[in-house]
Parts: C-alpha cells; sequence; structure tokens
C-alpha cells in the first residue's frame, strides 16, 4: 500500500529494529517505546484495522497471537506480564492505518479498565 509505514517497513524501504519476521507478520521495536519491552506484531498483508478482517485471516490473527506468546517469553516477560493490545479507529486513538498489534511489559502497566 504506497504512503502505508509499515508497509515501508515490511517491505524494507525504511528502517526499523526487526525482532522476529516469518511469512504473516513482522515484529519491531516502537520507535516511542512506552514501556520497558513496547513491539509492534504486523501483519505482512495491508489491513487498516480489525473492521478489515475477513475468514481467511484467522490463521494470521492465530500466528501474532502465537508469536507475541512466544516473544513475551524470549523478552523476559511472561512471569511478570504483559499486554497485548490493538486500536481500532479514531474513539481508540488509532494513529497507523495498518493493523497491529502492541506488546507491553517490563514494568507495571496502568489500568485502561
Ligand atoms: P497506534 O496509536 O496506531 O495504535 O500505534 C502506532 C504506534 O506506531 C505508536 O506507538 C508509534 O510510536 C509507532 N510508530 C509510528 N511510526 C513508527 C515508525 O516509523 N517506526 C516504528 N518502529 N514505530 C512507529
Ligand atoms: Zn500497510
Amino acid at each position: 500500500m504506497p504512503d502505508c509505514i509499515f508497509c515501508k517497513i515490511i517491505n524494507k524501504e525504511i528502517p526499523a529494529d526487526i525482532i522476529f519476521a516469518n511469512e504473516n507478520l513482522v515484529a519491531f521495536k516502537d520507535i516511542h517505546p512506552k514501556a520497558p519491552v513496547h513491539i509492534l506484531l504486523v501483519p505482512k498483508k495491508h489491513l487498516v484495522s480489525l473492521n478489515d478482517l475477513s475468514e481467511e485471516d484467522k490463521v494470521i490473527m492465530g500466528d501474532i497471537v502465537y508469536q507475541a506468546k512466544l516473544l513475551a517469553k524470549a523478552q523476559g516477560i511472561a512471569e511478570t506480564g504483559y499486554r497485548l493490545l490493538t486500536n481500532t479507529g479514531p474513539n481508540s486513538g488509532q494513529e497507523v492505518q495498518h493493523l497491529h498489534f502492541h506488546l507491553l511489559g517490563g514494568k507495571p502497566l496502568a489500568s485502561i479498565g
């Protein structure tokens, strides 16, 4: 997708601190981390948000959640705890219009409830 910053990272047109990639997704460090561990898990397929999902995307979504679990372990935050979240649409504050999941941990996280 032209002018999509995350597509450009996926296509290696702009740099990012990539931690993991496979056929479904890329995981890289957030440029403005809000916690000691702040990784973005991004599907290689350009989807704007969860609102864009179709049934065929269930495999990609399952892989993202599974890889988040493995990354949390690798980053040493599995036991202390972490949060996996995605913002969808204006009321959520979604800034980048390419679906992404934030993996946050390494400190107590503010309650959002
Ligand atoms: P959102 O508010 O859309 O859920 O989150 C977007 C996230 O993307 C923010 O946490 C922001 O810091 C991060 N971000 C925006 N542009 C870039 C970039 O060019 N590189 C990286 N690594 N992260 C970015
Ligand atoms: Zn994109």
